[in-house]
């Protein structure tokens, strides 16, 4: 009888796109329809915006917290990205992919990157698969960034401009998801992972 196949290592899923595509209503989504999943949580020096936890959505720290655990070795990437800075939690990462855990985490483009080099590079042992999230339109994008309301208008046209730039490089993403639909949206991004499970097994 041929041996099960066992997975070998975990599988990170690395989900980018621009401000306002609605990232985060996605992924909560994803976490819903597909229980077992586990959630990076970054840190950043960024205020949280109204509803936003500690421990949730971010940890909200000092830059002065955040320069030391960058000295300490604690992320594994980090980034400023729109005057604030993020930065990805090392150990629990590398905790969970060796529990050969499907682990999720939302990153900007220059995470994405750093995430990618890593793997290809064998510092990170993990399968890992990068999904660009686009809005259906760039107006509809607008829209949805003036309609978030917690940002001033010079925010919401920065963001749009860094929109615009950041949907140049999709194309080093290996799926590219529309976000018509949050329903939608998710379920995609659950076939996808499901495939890349099975292609795991076979590493
Ligand atoms: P927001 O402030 O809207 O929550 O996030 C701004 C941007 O920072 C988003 O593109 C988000 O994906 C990205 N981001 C969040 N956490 C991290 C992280 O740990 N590292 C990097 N490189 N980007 C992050």
């Amino acid at each position: 009888m041929p041996k099960k196949a066992k997975r070998k290592r975990g599988l990170l899923v690395v989900i980018s796109g621009p401000s306002g595509v609605g990232k985060s209503t996605v992924v909560r989504r994803l976490f819903k329809i597909y229980p077992g999943l586990e959630m990076s949580i970054s840190s950043t020096t960024r205020t949280p915006r109204p509803g936003e936890e500690h421990g949730h959505h971010y940890f909200f720290i000092t830059q002065e917290e955040f320069d030391l655990r960058v000295k300490q070795g604690q992320f594994l990437e980090w980034a400023k990205v729109h005057g604030s800075y993020y930065g990805t939690p090392r150990k629990f990462i590398e905790e969970e992919l060796g529990k050969g855990e499907v682990v999720v985490l939302e990153v900007d483009v220059q995470g994405a990157a750093s995430i990618k080099r890593f793997v290809e590079e064998g510092k990170l042992k993990a399968s890992a698969v990068f999904i660009f999230l686009i809005p259906p339109s760039v107006d509809i994008l607008a829209f949805r960034l003036k309609k978030r309301k917690t940002e001033d208008e010079d925010v919401v046209n920065y963001r749009l401009r860094a929109a615009i730039a950041e949907l140049q490089v999709m194309e080093k993403y290996d799926y590219i998801v529309v976000n018509d639909k949050v329903e939608s949206a998710s379920e995609k991004i659950k076939a996808i992972i499901n495939v890349e499970k099975e292609r795991t097994l076979l590493n």
